[in-house]
């Protein structure tokens, strides 16, 4: 193992960055022990204790917001301005977590015959979470900030093409004040990941990514009778009604398609037009696909940055090869560029229809599927169609109607309407179906990782 490495590829000009060596087994065990360690200090600090720490870091995350950017971006080429954003996301769920983890993790009197009881809100370990690259700070702070807040311990193996963000991460909780290796990041394997799942002193598994990665962690931490909590892919649907105001419509579900290089598990995929509207709405939403800049992502005025690696454009180019080749009609982008960069264009492909890749499953770059429905009945059921169901957007001028829409059948975790959004620290985030379970943000989810302790006292 000695001899590997772990390398961060600049998406842009293909250079390497850094490398990290792996971890041995012992090493890696070394990092839990120090965490579990940690932790059996950290869980007895009172809520409002942890709350100060927790406040601090996101204050340490403003002040290095800069700093922490542009290494996001060099690493998995995000537009400069979404690196800024997505710090400013950390900080704000930090100033959440610290507002209100107290009162949500509180005891909790409860009412029962002949005795006094509450419910504690105790911690329960170490907690390991598994992430992806698309978005290198936040991915690591959602899970973590509200465990922590918790009084659990927590780990953290990052995907490989931002490793030194993690690394940016646990130096910036420690600048802040969190207890030296509470939070441990991990640089190993897939085969010493299975070893830290069934690792006594880790107590439940977090893992965001794909549902082929998510299966097996789930399958692995199962095994060992370990909670889990999954935040997988999704292809979401966003539904054009007869009533839409088109304008708002076409132009939300571009910048929801493009929005972090197309990158991101809630970008808008699928766009889902009934008859009324469908060839004004691809006419327009080409002409809007055709003129975003794509470019250097450093630079302020770029739309669209190259895409995170090669095998992921590999990835997308093929899904959209086979998607023409049974019958989508690509109507611009497809081709890659002769230039240096994992660059993809902006990619149209309409008249999309079942047993395609861009039908069936999630497109994960700059390449939108625009399926028509014959009413808004038909776009309700082809949404529902997918194996997904993270999030979905309704476009509609009768909201109370969207609304009841949205409540009572769009099977998703999450739902937009007239908008594009992506996450907030006081809604719960998560999904249904083969996009996972469990929730993140909000009181779900500094819920997801607590014993809650019943505690009855005879009268
Ligand atoms: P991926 O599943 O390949 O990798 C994600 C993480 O899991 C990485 O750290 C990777 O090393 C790790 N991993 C993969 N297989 C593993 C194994 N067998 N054992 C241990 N770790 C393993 O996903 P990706 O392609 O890098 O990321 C994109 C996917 O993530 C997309 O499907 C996207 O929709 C999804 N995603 C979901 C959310 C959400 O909140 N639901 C958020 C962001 C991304």
């Amino acid at each position: 193992m000695a001899d590997k490495h772990l390398t961060t590829t600049n998406p842009l000009t293909e250079e390497v960055i850094a490398t990290y060596p792996y971890m041995t087994d012992d090493e890696a065990d070394a990092v839990v022990q120090t965490s579990h360690d940690a932790f059996r200090e950290w869980r007895l600090r009172d809520l409002d204790d942890r709350a100060a720490v927790i406040a601090a870091i996101g204050a340490k995350l403003r002040e290095k917001k800069e700093e922490f950017a542009q290494l996001m971006t060099r690493e998995v080429g995000k537009l400069i301005g979404d690196s800024r954003d997505e710090i400013e996301l950390c900080a704000a769920i930090c100033d959440y977590t610290a507002e209100h983890g107290p009162k949500v993790l509180a005891d909790e009197e409860r009412e029962v015959d002949g005795a006094n009881a509450f419910v504690a809100h105790a911690p329960v370990g170490v907690i390991y979470g598994i992430q992806p690259w698309n978005f290198p700070a936040y991915q690591a702070v959602r899970y973590s900030i509200s465990s922590l807040m918790a009084g659990n311990g927590v780990l953290l193996k990052h995907a490989e093409n931002c490793t030194g963000s993690g690394v940016f991460l646990r130096d910036i909780y420690e600048e802040a004040g969190l207890p030296k290796g509470l939070f441990g990041v991990l640089f190993i394997t897939h085969d010493q990941s299975d070893r830290v799942i069934e690792h006594d002193l880790v107590r439940g598994v977090t893992m965001t990514g794909s549902d082929k990665a998510g299966r097996h962690i789930a399958a692995k931490a199962g095994a060992v009778v370990k909670k889990t909590v999954l935040e997988l892919g999704s292809n979401d649907a966003y539904l054009v009604l007869d009533d839409a105001d088109l304008d708002v419509a076409v132009k939300t579900c571009v910048a929801g398609r493009i929005y972090n290089n197309g990158q991101t598990c809630v970008n808008a995929k699928r766009f889902i037009v009934t008859e009324t509207n469908y060839d004004a709405f691809v006419k327009a939403y080409s002409e809007q696909f055709e003129a975003i800049k794509v470019g250097d992502p450093t630079e302020e005025d770029t739309q669209l940055g190259p895409m995170v690696s090669k095998p992921q454009r590999e990835k997308l180019h093929k899904q959209v090869e086979e998607s023409v080749a049974k019958g989508a009609r690509l109507v611009t982008g497809g081709k890659i560029p002769d230039r240096a960069g994992w660059f993809y264009p902006p990619t149209v492909l309409a008249d999309v229809t079942p047993g395609q890749p861009a039908y069936e499953d999630e497109l994960f770059g700059p390449a939108a599927s625009i399926i028509k429905a014959k009413d808004d009945d038909d776009a309700m059921r082809i949404a529902n169609s997918s194996r997904y169901g993270l999030g979905g957007g309704i476009f509609s001028k009768d909201v109370e109607r969207a609304k009841r829409l949205a409540a009572e059948h769009f099977d998703t975790g999450m739902v937009f309407i007239n908008s594009f959004d992506v996450a907030s620290p006081s809604l719960p985030f998560g999904g249904v179906k083969d996009s996972g379970y469990g929730r993140e943000h909000g009181p779900e989810g500094l819920k997801e990782f607590v014993n809650a302790k019943a505690i009855k006292i005879a009268a």
